[in-house]
């Protein structure tokens, strides 16, 4: 574990921010330095993609050529480096988990969630809004059973899971990622992506290759749930199926060799973009840790997203049992 008061330096300025060899380094251990990269991976896949949700890999070619800078814009008519609800349900989500002695428990959960959209969220999801009005009605934080609900709006938030969940057996992690996940999003097919996203994280924080994660894992999860196979043809224009979206996330993570590279890959498939952005983040952030993050992404992220997503790496780490 590593004393939040450590950390000062590193999380006051991006320009701060540890350099391979630079004197911030030092304090920055392994697990720490994957576990902030994650987090900023997602808020900066989310940022990138947000811009080009819902268009075609034609429309951005298009428009952009190749999509690789964080331009505001979209739909959503976002800022530069403003991010969607995929960031800022995944940090109410981790607030509540600080806040409640590091465990990860539906009702705190609903309720977060449930404050997050009373702020008056850029965005939610259907299935989100719906049963986020049912918990009001009900005060019960788990969702009815539904097939349907197998949107990927649970898998988009699940990092703060990871983190806390740091050195808990797999029952624990799994029964922790479930009772996040059913607030909103009750469904097998959606459970199984969130739990394989949680240890795939965990994986690469813990210093394992991909080679090794994507059969224990990737592979893993296409075997449970022959939907998700993903070594077939190319998953352009994903929906915002969980199917769709690991899919092109899985394409785009073990096709490339960089931060940067998995990043733009996936977005320009257009479709969900901003949620498979943030999704192929926290991966390739778990993956290719601080380093791996291009200088003029971090630089133009939202710096109170920025601040936010680093605080909550280094408290969700100090709160697991690593
Ligand atoms: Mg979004």
């Amino acid at each position: 574990m590593l004393l939040a008061g450590t950390l000062t330096p590193p999380l006051s300025l991006p320009t701060k921010m540890p350099q391979p060899g630079g004197a911030a380094q030092s304090i920055i251990t392994p697990t720490l330095n994957r576990a902030m990269a994650a987090y900023l991976g997602l808020a900066i896949g989310d940022a990138l993609g947000a811009s080009v949700e819902f268009m075609t890999p034609n429309e951005i070619r298009h428009q952009f050529g190749v999509h690789r800078e964080l331009s505001g814009g979209g739909w959503l008519r976002l800022k530069t480096g403003q991010v969607t609800d995929d960031t800022t349900m995944a940090l109410a989500l981790g607030e509540s988990i600080l806040q409640n002695d590091g465990k990860v428990e539906a009702l705190a959960a609903a309720r977060a969630f449930d404050a997050w959209m009373r702020a008056k969220p850029v965005d939610i999801g259907n299935t989100v809004r719906r049963n986020l009005i049912a918990f009001r009605r009900s005060g019960h934080p788990e969702a009815a059973p539904s097939e349907h609900d197998a949107g990927n709006g649970a898998a988009m938030r699940v990092l703060p899971v990871a983190l806390a969940c740091l050195g808990q057996s797999e029952a624990e992690t799994i029964a922790a990622v479930r009772a996040q996940a059913h607030v909103t999003h009750h469904n097998a097919i959606s459970d199984a992506g969130c739990e394989t996203l949680v240890f795939m994280v965990q994986d690469f924080i813990a210093g394992a290759n991909d080679v090794e994660v994507l059969h224990r894992r990737a592979h893993a999860l296409a075997k449970r749930f022959p939907a998700y196979a993903f070594r077939t043809r190319p998953r352009l224009n994903p929906s915002g199926y969980v199917v769709d979206t690991l899919q092109a996330v899985f394409q785009a993570f073990f096709d490339t060799e960089s931060f940067e590279d998995c990043l733009v890959d996936v977005v320009n498939r257009g479709g969900d973009a901003d949620t498979t952005g943030a999704i192929a983040g926290m991966l390739a952030g778990a993956r290719y840790g601080l380093a791996g993050i291009p200088k003029r992404w971090l630089n133009a992220l939202d710096p109170k997203i920025r601040e936010g997503c680093l605080h909550q790496a280094a408290a969700l780490i100090g709160s697991s049992r690593t």
